[in-house]
């Protein structure tokens, strides 16, 4: 293997020569009059034109093998230079020759913007897809929306979240091309813009592979209407402007709950329609000879990430049909063999449907399609004698309604769900009836993380550990060797190394949190970490409630035995999910009141980190001694933050839920801690839970809830905490009391949070623990994740 990979070597004094001639050509200064914010875009130049030839070889020898299109509408990549460097293998040799003239590379690094394409999970998915796909050769070309704003920057003010604008590239983007000869032309039923895209490589690790981001831009068809200027009606003129960039201008900050609006349908259907006009017209032009439509799908296999590309299935249908005069029957054939769908999550607030109405306002000729698709579906179940009310379930179109999920299921050749757990609820609940009739469509494939950002990159000094301890750095490339670390279980010198290198990262972070959070923290103390959106079901409430009564418990009992903690929480809400904004109220207000009190504050500190992305979850995993994945039993589908904690050798505080579970059972859950009510039960007891009847019998549950309202903590009169009071015991408007079950969990809770606290006093019993699901965190790389993909589902 590794003798295959051609390490590109770094000429260092070319360079060094190409960097500063960069440096001064795009600035027109001498190199010692440029800013440090120059010094960072002349280094993405340079790095640019390094790739250039390799990029291209890569896209020409590729033009007529089959490849899969991993359709997305977010792409939550983060900062890409070092990444780059690292996958490059001439991370150490540039910052080295930076060091040489005096630059130093964090400082420069801190000039990227997060590309922060992406709500969460979704998008971090697709893009430690694109890494691992390119790290495994793998021609995998991702297609998606280049937002001009990004998910918003999140302030705290007063403990409120409060959102900024994220306009990521308004001083420039250093790591894409624009591919102006590429562009399309994407029409709505009252509008035509121009699809212009830019491609960013996506480099292989050491390997030479570079694949291709696509992401489309909206721009005016006609950049400026010159009989209305001509006129002097120059806000008429721009106007035209304004309304086709507003496609692209700002990525839907709803993390799992659908939004259904005109401009989110507009924007979906932007860039599927711009993506399939693409991936035909380059059929058209390298596929002269093997030019009947029906071996399209033998070169091309789209992958949809959730429901929201989904529209692309019809598109596909309407140029083959419209544009290339393929009789609809055919096209729907060869449509049929040429997607496959993944699902995230079973929340039904998240299954996307879309009114008629709205579809028709924005792409009329694809409500057609999916109309005669649903009509061949419904005829096909009737002909086998299925009644109307039979038939209810499968239908694509009711009520006026257009259920995007039926319609991926019927038109791929496959439907996946991300996590055992989560693709056998697919198959026994949600798509049941579906998988009743064509059980071979499904299958699972667990998510994975790329090992390159979340441990190369980011943890350095445990990656240097590993390379060291394993004699080579096979390891990056094969994941699963990291299972021979298992001969040190019994070293205690090695253990001790573990427990030294978990104690500098934490030292890194406190400095760091200091910085940005003004909060002053003890790297000697547990560092209890919870970092995700806000959401009831990750119920980071249940995680602040019990900090609570641990509050008050050593408060009143200041001698008892007690490790000193400090629980980090990190997320955005969106911003329109009132409750959500009211746990990130909640946090602040507790950490404030904790922290000022020097009866505790030697011992408990909390922290909520203002602004959590991809660039600060890569200091904060690496140093984590526990990994809070506390979600309702059956609602995370996956989670993927719990496998970069366990990678970097966090011990797992969990539910039985998404992929928790296969952390368990990869690293032992005698090496986790495992809580709370599994999915069986709570779908039991779920008609007759009462939880008023735990807060009733439980004092530590009383007393954590009555603070909510007790005066003890100020929500500046916004009534969130009421709010958040209210949901758990005292249900409003038709709405279930404790819908994710945070009592009947709580005291369970508790009691895993005691035996951490005692058994972390025994350093090397924990070091042990920590080895065990590093070596045992292989299963979790997003290489594994794809080459299933490509094995399984895409036949590459
Ligand atoms: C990994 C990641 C997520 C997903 O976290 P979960 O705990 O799986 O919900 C969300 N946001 C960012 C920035 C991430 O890096």
């Amino acid at each position: 293997m590794k003798e295959e990979i051609m390490k590109i070597k770094l000429n260092k004094n070319k360079f060094m020569e190409d960097y500063i001639e960069n440096l001064q050509r795009i600035t027109l200064k001498n190199f010692e009059d440029t800013s440090d914010k120059d010094k960072y875009f002349a280094l993405c130049d340079t790095i640019m034109e390094r790739i250039n030839q390799e990029w291209r070889d890569c896209k020409n020898k590729t033009k007529k093998t089959k490849k899969a299109y991993y359709f997305s509408a977010e792409f939550l990549v983060g900062r890409s230079l070092g990444n780059n460097l690292i996958n490059l293998g001439i991370y150490d040799e540039v910052k080295e020759l930076l060091d040489e003239i005096d630059i130093d590379f964090e400082s420069i690094e801190n000039f990227e913007d997060d590309a922060a394409l992406g709500n969460g999970g979704l998008g971090r998915l697709a893009a430690c897809f694109m890494d691992s796909a390119a790290s495994q050769k793998i021609d995998m070309y991702g297609y998606g929306v280049r937002y001009r704003e990004g998910l918003f920057k999140q302030k705290i003010e007063n403990g409120f979240q409060v959102e900024e604008g994220d306009h990521w590239i308004k001083d420039g983007d250093g790591w894409s091309i624009r591919v102006e000869s590429d562009s399309k032309i994407v029409k709505f039923r009252d509008q035509t813009v121009k699809a212009v895209p830019y491609d960013m490589p996506m480099l292989g690790f050491e390997n030479g592979q570079v694949n291709t981001l696509r992401l489309w831009q909206s721009e005016p068809f006609e950049e400026f209407d010159f009989s209305y200027f001509n006129n002097f009606q120059y806000d008429k003129a721009v106007e035209e402007k304004n309304r086709a960039e507003d496609i692209t201008r700002v990525l839907y900050p709803n993390d799992i709950q659908r939004e259904g609006k005109v401009l989110r349908l507009k924007q979906q259907y932007f860039f599927c329609s711009a993506s399939i006009q693409d991936l035909v017209e380059k059929y058209k032009k390298y596929f002269e000879n093997d030019l009947q439509f029906e071996n399209f799908p033998k070169y091309h296999v789209i992958q949809l990430n959730d429901t929201h590309p989904i529209v692309a299935i019809p598109e596909l249908i309407r140029v083959l049909v419209d544009e290339n005069g393929i009789d609809f029957d055919r096209a729907v054939e060869i449509t049929k063999k040429t997607f496959a769908f993944t699902n995230h999550t079973v929340l039904q607030e998240a299954l996307e449907t879309w009114p008629k109405d709205i579809m028709l306002e924005v792409c009329p000729r694809c409500f057609d399609i999916i109309e005669k698709i649903n009509d061949k579906l419904v005829e096909d179940f009737k002909a086998k004698g299925l009644s109307e009310e039979a038939i209810d379930p499968y239908r694509i179109i009711r009520y006026d309604q257009i259920r995007m999920a039926n319609l991926a299921i019927v038109m791929s050749i496959s439907v996946n769900g991300v996590a055992k757990l989560h693709t056998k609820i697919l198959k026994d609940d949600t798509f049941n009836h579906w998988y009743k009739i064509m059980p071979e469509k499904f299958n699972n494939k667990t998510n994975g993380i790329t090992p390159r950002r979340w441990l190369v990159y980011s943890n350095i000094r445990l990656s240097n550990f590993i390379t060291d301890k394993l004699g080579s750095d096979d390891w990056k490339y094969d994941l699963n060797k990291l299972k021979e670390l298992e001969k040190y279980l019994e070293d205690d010198k090695v253990l001790e190394e573990i427990n030294q290198i978990k104690y500098e990262n934490k030292k890194d972070l406190a400095r760091y949190i200091l910085e940005q959070e003004n909060i002053v923290i003890n790297p000697d103390s547990i560092f209890d970490i919870q970092i995700k959106r806000i959401h009831e079901y990750k119920r980071q409430h249940l995680n602040i409630l019990h900090i609570i009564n641990l509050y008050h418990r050593i408060k009143k009992n200041p001698d008892m035995n007690f490790y000193p903690t400090t629980f980090i929480l990190g997320g955005k809400a969106a911003p329109g999910y009132f409750r959500a904004k009211a746990i990130i109220k909640l946090a602040n207000e507790v950490a404030r009141v904790i922290n000022k009190d020097p009866d505790v504050n030697k011992k408990l500190k909390v922290v909520f980190i203002e602004n959590y992305r991809v660039s600060y979850g890569e200091k904060l995993f690496p140093a984590a001694d526990i990994s809070e994945q506390i979600s309702t039993a059956g609602k995370e589908a996956s989670g993927t933050g719990n496998m970069k904690f366990m990678l970097n050798g966090a011990l797992t505080l969990g539910t039985y839920d998404g992929a928790n579970i296969e952390i368990f059972e990869k690293a032992g859950v005698e090496n986790n801690y495992i809580f709370g009510a599994k999915v069986e039960e709570l779908n039991s007891i779920r008609d007759s839970y009462s939880p008023k009847e735990y807060y009733h019998k439980n004092s530590d549950i009383k007393d954590a809830v009555d603070s909510l309202v007790s005066g003890e903590l100020n929500d500046d009169n916004s009534y969130m905490f009421l709010d958040i009071y209210n949901s758990l015991i005292n249900p409003q408007g038709g709405e279930k009391a404790d819908s994710y079950f945070l009592l009947k969990d709580f005291e369970d809770y508790k009691k895993v949070h005691e035996k951490i606290n005692e058994e972390y006093s025994d350093r090397k019993t924990w070091a042990r623990k920590a080895l065990k699901n590093i070596a045992n965190a292989g299963y979790f790389s997003s290489d594994r994740t794809i080459l299933e993909y490509a094995k399984d589902i895409w036949k590459i």
